[in-house]
């Protein structure tokens, strides 16, 4: 697979091309932005352009040798450091002492797996890539560790930091990276893939707006669960407007956890754009959630425009908490009792 099969992201990806062009690689990369969006995808397709022996410059062929075993993770100067317990369960990490492998990436991984391999001769590549991903699982004691390379990378060496949450990196690991920016994806450009892989337009349209713009989510949102969740949507809607309690009563139970209460404020969120829309326009209205035509329209009459445009602005500072980590349960709770006592 090439660079231009990444999904947008065109900046990110032209400043790692350019400069696989030019020769000129800088020592560490910050690859940043929410998760499911191609970060990963951009790593190692750098790391395959940087030593590939069939493509273009600032492009990887996928089919060389080098490419073939970066893409299996086998390829000796590409080293590749995750989360302790997914590494021991690759068969690839065994922690010190018997320890249980942690959810972390911790100091030894990055004495073993970066510092001493580095410390050796390159084998087969022209460039060592050292890939850690996600880069924030590493424990504040392992970022200090790897801060010495970070300063001082052997030649020939790039590091690649992946992370959706790279504010939480120590400033001084941030700082000694170059950093590049991946955004969500549009709701269009995902519909538009999952229409190519041949889901229905239908599907592919709710499948986008619940996404949160990941393409990773979108294609893990099967025709299955697009039903679970449009059933729960037609409850949402079929309950009755001025019973507060069974609105708390639904809220408590999509909170089960935070993407399953991220998941309703979206869907939620189309939903509410419906009858806002149904409310504006009338019968004419083109309504993404088709089926639900019935109670959006009886929504539209009962909210009025006013109405969903007050409720879709509690899901949105709902959807904004839950990204800053406020209990999911609580979250939804003061939603729907914002809109009742709003
Ligand atoms: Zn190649």
């Amino acid at each position: 697979m090439p660079f231009s099969e990444i999904l947008g992201q065109e900046r990110a990806v032209e400043s790692l091309r350019a400069a696989l062009r030019r020769g000129a690689l800088h020592h560490a990369y910050l690859l940043a932005g929410p998760e499911g969006v191609g970060k990963g995808t951009a790593a190692r397709l750098f790391a395959q352009a940087a030593n590939c022996e069939g493509g273009p410059a600032d492009d990887a062929c996928g089919t060389c040798g080098p490419c073939r075993k970066i893409a299996r993770g086998v390829h000796p100067d590409v080293l590749a450091v995750e989360e302790e317990r997914v590494m021991a369960r690759a068969g690839r990490w065994e922690p010190k002492g018997g320890r249980t492998p942690s959810r972390d990436i911790v100091v030894d991984q990055i004495r073993e797996l970066v510092d001493r391999r580095l410390s050796m001769r390159r084998f087969e590549g022209r460039r060592r890539i050292v890939l850690l991903d996600p880069a924030d699982a590493m424990n504040p004691q392992a970022q200090n560790a790897l801060l010495k390379t970070l300063e001082e990378p052997p030649p020939d060496t790039t590091l690649l930091l992946v992370s959706s949450s790279a504010d939480s990196l120590l400033p001084t690991v941030r700082s000694r990276c170059l950093r590049l920016g991946f955004s969500p994806l549009p709701a269009r450009l995902l519909e538009e893939r999952l229409v190519a892989e041949g889901r229905s337009p239908g599907e592919a349209r709710l499948a986008a707006s619940l996404a949160g713009g990941s393409l990773g989510r979108a294609l893990a949102l099967n025709a299955e669960r697009l039903e679970e969740r449009r059933q729960a949507v037609e409850r949402a809607a079929a309950l009755p407007a001025d019973d507060a309690l069974a609105w708390v009563a639904f809220a408590r139970e999509r909170a089960t956890d935070r993407e399953a209460a991220r998941e309703t404020c979206e869907l939620l969120l189309v939903w509410l754009r419906d009858v806002l829309a149904r409310a504006m326009a009338g019968e004419g209205a083109p309504l993404a959630l088709a089926e639900l035509g019935p109670v959006t329209a009886e929504a539209a009459e009962r909210l009025g425009p006013a109405g969903a445009i007050r409720r879709g602005d509690a899901v949105k500072r709902a959807l904004s908490a839950l990204r800053h980590n406020a209990s999911p349960a609580l979250v939804l709770e003061r939603m729907v009792i914002g809109w009742f006592h709003g």
